[in-house]
């Protein structure tokens, strides 16, 4: 599996529509300071389902949307596409490639897609885990990252483990379970209750 290409349009400096493509190997993005290399890295967090507006160096979610310049109007919208190749389908998904797009509109309206189709951000989160991709993975390691890493907490630690090791949805199913179980179990405390109000 690998990034196969990114699609922007009207997400922070890239105003037109701009699909950058990679193949396999390293690429690197070189440009003068200001130039737009970290908003690249920022449309991926973004379109992963990044929640944070200050994790994407902005004040509030709509900060996303080009603004505009002294020549250019504001845009209406930010719109971010990424495709990954799937061929040895490490996603478990049935496709070839996959990819996952996120719009967002200034009225708050949003929605993700995955291969053209909409769906809910749980189900981008779930297509992702266990392969280090996703807005909590250690694929994209942020400015300053590594020293939150080293001196983080041994639990925080232990999360990047996890996901390297794959048994991160086994967790988040065990904590869905158990959810659920607490839950039942205080329906059935309500139905004794009930029950020994009518005996
Ligand atoms: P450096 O090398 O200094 O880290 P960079 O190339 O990584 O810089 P970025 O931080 O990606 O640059 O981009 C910053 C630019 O993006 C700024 O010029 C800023 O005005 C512009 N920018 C950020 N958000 C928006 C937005 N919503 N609309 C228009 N431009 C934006």
């Amino acid at each position: 599996m690998y990034l196969k290409s990114i699609e922007v349009q009207g997400f922070k400096s890239f105003a037109n529509k701009i699909t950058f493509e990679f193949h396999n190997g390293i690429t690197g993005i070189v440009g003068p300071n200001g130039s737009g290399k970290s908003n690249v890295a920022d449309a991926v967090r973004w379109v992963l389902g990044e929640q944070s507006a200050k994790q994407l160096r902005g004040g509030n979610m709509q900060d996303v949307i080009f603004s505009g310049t002294e020549t250019r109007k504001p845009l209406g919208f930010a719109y971010v596409a990424i495709t990954l190749d799937n061929s040895d389908h490490n996603l478990p998904i049935d496709y070839e490639e996959v990819t996952i797009a996120r719009r967002l509109y200034r009225s708050g309206e949003s929605e993700y897609l995955m291969n053209g189709v909409s769906c809910r951000l749980k189900d981008v989160n779930e297509l992702f885990y266990d392969t280090g991709i996703g807005k909590e993975g250690y694929s994209i390691i942020g400015q300053g990252q590594i020293d939150k890493i080293l001196s983080g907490k041994p639990e925080e630690r232990r999360e990047l483990f996890d996901e390297a090791a794959g048994i991160v949805k086994f967790k988040r199913r065990k904590a869905a379970s158990l959810k659920k179980l607490e839950e039942e179990q205080q329906n059935l405390t309500r139905v004794n209750d009930i029950l020994s109000e009518l005996t």
